[in-house]
C-alpha cells in the first residue's frame, strides 16, 4: 500500500494592510488621471504638440519630444488640465524633474 499523501501547512501568510506608505495629496492639489485614461490624455498632448519637444521649440532647435509633463507640478499647485501640460523630450524632462525634486526635497 502506498503512502498516504498529506498536504503540509502553509508557511507562507499574508500581512493585512500595506506596507507601502501612500503619500496623501497636499491640500488643493488634483491627482493625475491614470491608466488608460492618463494614456489617452497623453496621446492628445503628444498630437497636439506635433510630437516635438516644447523646451526645444522656445530655444529653436525643435526636437521630436515623447514624455508628457505638467508645466506646474501637481504637487505645486498645477492643474491636469490640458493647459497645464507640454510634451518633453527625455533630457528636458529630466532636467525639469529634478529641479523640482530639488524644490521639493527643500519644502517646497
Ligand atoms: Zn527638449
Amino acid at each position: 500500500m502506498p503512502p498516504k499523501l498529506t498536504s503540509l501547512k502553509p508557511r507562507i501568510t499574508t500581512q493585512p494592510g500595506s506596507k507601502v506608505q501612500i503619500l496623501a495629496p497636499a491640500a488643493g492639489t488634483v491627482q493625475r488621471k491614470r491608466g488608460y485614461a492618463g494614456v489617452i490624455d497623453r496621446n492628445r498632448i503628444r498630437a497636439r504638440d506635433m510630437g516635438l519637444c516644447q523646451e526645444c521649440v522656445r530655444q529653436g532647435a525643435p526636437g521630436p519630444g515623447w514624455l508628457v509633463d505638467h508645466i506646474v507640478a501637481l504637487w505645486e499647485g498645477g492643474s491636469d488640465e490640458d493647459e497645464n501640460k507640454q510634451t518633453l523630450c527625455k533630457r528636458h524632462h529630466d532636467a525639469k524633474s529634478a529641479a523640482e525634486a530639488a524644490r521639493r526635497a527643500s519644502g517646497g
